[in-house]
């Protein structure tokens, strides 16, 4: 978190430009003058709470008009319990990638994916590595583990008491699964682990969560947990809380990593060398001498886990299919793999082991939320699995045409005619009129209009 004497310095001086230490430091202080209306509150959204809070707000009726359109209003009852303070909806752009074959344990067929998202080039990267996976016959995805945390932590006068709290918690282990129990019919307590640091106890509790996420099922089944802990443990706590952060909910940690949060799933697809040439104009040794380097270059950065960009695609899909987004955190942490085989193939695979998903509960039931997991076919009660393994399949095609862009020196010109339009010739030698026609291809939709990214 350190910055540089040199940058420091300069933004100092561009600070005290326009004003002096003192004008700052004023700017800086707690100021109870003149107070805003607070917003009028409410979960449950209704038009009147609506009405007031829009009247807070100094924008154009066109404006208001885009957030609490017709068909957000109409469906207000939908959005209870999802949102407070409700005053409408923001529409992003969702654009289709695949199909992508997906021979999975619990996945299978073939999937067109909706993104959602503002990034120019996304759709299209992860549409071409979708076709390419197709067109090798598909990659195999297999969920390998499963398991939600919560983690209470405890704290006591000295470890003789943590030595009898911990003697005690290992002896309940049965009694937690029946509390668990009764707070919910499909989580289930599986595990419990203990970690002492000092006079602190975090007891972490894995869960599986059916075809939920199950972050709030996980929170509720602990809950109930600590209370029997607190009316039962012969030694009391001098304090203690429901999360005391170990538990890796919406971070990336290099625990959760080496285990599990959610779901964990790999996607293997080989691809022989012509494909890999044709579709990525690139060829597999260089995709191999790219990862290496690449894998190299994410030990040095401290990153946890190698991959390219895993959370473009899962930011996007958990976006589109009412996912909750904040989990992309620890969700786009894993392994990437591209390996030059003894035939000359090229095996690539992914291992992504915190996919935070669900088919059911949080945003999955809300209007355009819903009709996203309909498209794929993957809404409601028994498709966690597959969604997990879909998720695993989409990044594996967005890290091949990522590596792809870069080898072939495509990466920068790819953005450059998505995002900007027709531009000047660029460094990589893309011409205006190849970024016409590759735009105008897309436009025809014809299937090689991606071939660029
Ligand atoms: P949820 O919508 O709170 O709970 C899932 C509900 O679906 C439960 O009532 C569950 O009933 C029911 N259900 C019906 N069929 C099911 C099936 N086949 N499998 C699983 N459940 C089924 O969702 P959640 O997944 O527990 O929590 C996700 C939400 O929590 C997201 O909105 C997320 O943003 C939020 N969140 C909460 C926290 C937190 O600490 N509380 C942290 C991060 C995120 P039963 O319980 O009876 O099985």
């Amino acid at each position: 978190m350190s910055a540089n004497y040199q940058h420091a310095r300069s933004y100092l001086d561009r600070l005290l430009r326009d004003h002096s230490l003192e004008e700052l430091r004023q700017r800086l202080a707690p100021s109870f003058d003149n107070p805003s209306p607070k917003v009028p509150g409410g979960c449950r959204p209704n038009m009147e709470n609506l009405q007031q809070r829009w009247q807070l707000l100094r924008v154009s009726p066109g404006s208001r008009e885009s957030l609490a359109d017709s068909e957000t209003l109409a469906q207000l009852e939908r959005y209870r319990n999802h949102i407070e303070n409700f005053i409408g909806s923001v529409k992003l752009p969702v654009g289709l990638a695949g199909p992508v074959r997906v021979n999975g344990l619990f996945a299978h067929g073939d999937y067109y994916i909706p993104l959602a998202s503002t990034e120019a080039a996304l759709v299209a990267s992860y549409h071409r590595g979708a076709q390419l996976i197709s067109e090798a016959g598909g990659c195999t995805a297999m969920l390998l583990n499963e398991g939600v945390n919560r983690a209470p932590g405890f704290s006591f006068r000295n470890l003789r008491q943590v030595g009898l709290f911990v003697a005690w918690s290992l002896s309940e282990v049965e009694t937690f699964q029946r509390v668990a129990d009764a707070t919910t019919r499909h989580g289930k307590l599986v595990d419990m682990s203990v970690v002492v640091e000092g006079n602190h106890v975090y007891l972490m509790f894995e869960f599986t969560t059916g075809d939920a996420a199950g972050q709030n099922m996980v929170t509720i089944a602990t809950e109930a947990i600590c209370a029997h802990i607190k009316a039962n443990s012969p030694v009391r706590p001098e304090y203690s809380f429901i999360e005391a952060n170990l538990s890796g909910d919406k971070k990336a940690s290099a625990q959760s990593f080496l285990k599990v949060r959610g779901r964990k799933v790999s996607a293997e697809v080989i691809l022989p060398p012509d494909l890999v040439e044709k579709r990525l104009r690139t060829t597999v040794r260089q995709v191999a001498d790219y990862w290496r380097m690449g894998a190299v270059g994410s030990v040095l950065s401290g990153a946890i886990g190698a991959q390219g960009h895993y959370a473009n695609g899962l930011a996007a899909l958990y976006i589109a299919c009412g996912q909750d987004v904040a989990c992309v955190a620890e969700s786009a942490t894993g392994v990437t793999r591209f390996e030059l085989t003894a035939k000359g193939d090229l095996y690539a695979a992914v291992t992504l082991p915190n996919l935070m998903v669900g088919t059911v509960g949080g945003g999955t039931t809300l209007p355009s939320q819903s009709a996203c997991l309909e498209i794929m076919d993957l809404a409601g009660p028994g498709k966690a699995n597959a969604l997990a393994e879909v998720c695993a399949a989409l990044c594996l095609a967005g890290e091949l045409s990522i590596t792809g862009a870069i080898c072939a020196q495509e990466f920068a010109r790819a953005h450059q005619c998505l995002a900007r339009g027709n531009r000047p010739r660029s460094e990589a030698g893309e011409s205006i009129r190849g970024c016409r026609r590759k735009r105008a291809e897309s436009n025809e939709g014809h299937s090689d209009s991606e071939s660029a990214i």
